[in-house]
């Protein structure tokens, strides 16, 4: 379907009572939160309308057909169950699945359909665990927030005055990093209400502007995991979609709405499973695996050409402040050019090097994500120090080295020895 027809946009926008063919849980949550504010601002529709325009117009400007760019993304922990308390290593994982589906390393991309191939796109996307905080300090781009509300992570119904309660410290939630420079990732359990949720750019409270997950699908696991068949990062991929402006390949529901994208072909509702292609709902065949189609994480391949444009107009439109920062490498990062740590990740040791001066004499300091001191010891410039990480709890640490009046630092993942 073109993209031009803005009109059956309003036809998408105007079924206030419609949701996706859903099991239990829910698949994804998205359109179902964009019908709720509909129902709560009646002046929605017609922002969402002025949104469309001006992404429209944006797509045709060439100097926003390519960028480079490198997202923040703080993750939000609020966990009730210590199950739920997700490893610092799934959460690396799952930025590691972004960064692959985004750019088009994802293994079941040679199984695209010959059809459909040359339709695949590499978005060019980075994700960083943000490595500083708002206030500028070191982060892990992690926080975890302990919860007594057992199903928190259900925005649809766990609210206080109609604000879900996970987004905010004070309903017993945990509050967004600024979201007009961080994508604020939460990850609770909201008693199989959906697998993910996302908002859309410029509609909603700029304090709920992110991706919401259950912990079950966060992260890549093994085929025999409980998260199977949705067990390999995908879930998120689909909803950072939505986040960058994307919306379903089937529009609302029927051959005759549309995804605003010109080079999905129509389809007519979700599908699920592992189909076999070709399968036809509206006269072609089904491009049912799309990320932004609701088929088994194996089953999920790619994002098209027209989808990175829309992306990228996203990312040069509501979404520019995501750019607009060092997040991803804040600035004592900037100066760690003289300091290498290896291997990263690590298990058993690390190494540092500081390549200055060869006999000036400096301090190294491991620290944890919680900002304890874990390891301290002295080294001298261009010779390698090694640090014992065999009895440290898996998990992301920082290493700060001082010589002189200079910090450098840097950041390393421990993994356990059988990971
Ligand atoms: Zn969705």
């Amino acid at each position: 379907m073109q993209k031009k027809h803005l009109l059956l946009f309003l036809i998408f926008i105007s079924l206030s009572d419609f949701l996706p063919a859903q099991q239990s849980p829910l698949h994804c949550g998205s359109t179902h939160l964009l019908e709720e504010r509909k129902k709560e601002n009646p002046d929605l529709a017609k922002q969402i309308l002025q949104l469309e325009t001006q992404l429209q117009e944006q797509m045709g400007k060439a100097q926003f057909r390519e960028r480079n760019a490198i997202i923040p993304v703080v993750v939000h922990v609020v966990w009730v169950e210590q199950a739920d308390n997700i490893s610092d290593e799934v959460i690396q994982s799952q930025i590691d699945a972004l960064n692959r589906d985004f750019q088009r390393r994802n293994e079941n991309r040679l199984r695209v359909p010959e059809d459909f191939a040359p339709l695949m796109a590499n978005i060019g996307f980075e994700f960083c665990l943000a490595g500083s905080a708002p206030d500028g300090t070191l982060s892990s781009g992690i926080t975890r927030t302990q919860s007594i509300l057992s199903c928190i992570g259900n925005t649809g119904s766990v609210k206080v005055d109609g604000k879900p309660r996970l987004f905010y410290t004070a309903l017993g939630g945990a509050d967004a990093w600024d979201t007009e420079h961080y994508l604020n990732i939460w990850v609770a359990p909201n008693c199989d209400a959906f697998l993910g949720s996302s908002s859309f750019p410029g509609i909603g409270p700029a304090e709920e502007d992110g991706v919401s997950i259950d912990p079950q699908y966060l992260g890549v696991f093994p085929e025999n995991s409980a998260a199977f068949p949705f067990h390999l990062g995908k879930t998120l991929t689909h909803e950072v979609g939505h986040y960058f402006n994307l919306q379903h390949t089937w529009g609302s529901s029927g051959c005759d709405t549309d995804d605003l994208v010109a080079d999905t072909p129509a389809q007519e509702k979700a599908y699920q499973g592992c189909p076999i292609h070709p399968s036809s709902t509206c006269d072609s065949p089904d491009m049912f695996m799309n990320f932004m189609n609701y088929v088994d994480d194996e089953c999920l391949m790619f994002f098209t050409q027209g989808q990175k444009e829309r992306m990228l107009a996203t990312l040069a439109g509501p979404r520019a402040g995501l750019l607009d920062n060092d997040f991803c490498n804040p600035k004592v990062v900037t100066l760690t050019p003289p300091l290498s740590i290896y291997p990263n990740p690590a298990r058993d040791c690390i190494h540092v090097v500081l390549k200055e001066d060869q006999t000036e004499v400096y301090e190294v300091l491991l620290y944890d994500a919680a900002g304890k001191i874990v390891a301290q010891q002295e080294g001298v410039g261009g010779i390698a120090e090694r640090i014992n990480t065999q009895f440290l709890a898996s998990g992301i640490y920082f290493i700060q080295a001082k010589m002189g009046g200079s910090i450098y630092t840097g950041k390393v993942l421990v993994l356990p020895e059988a990971f």
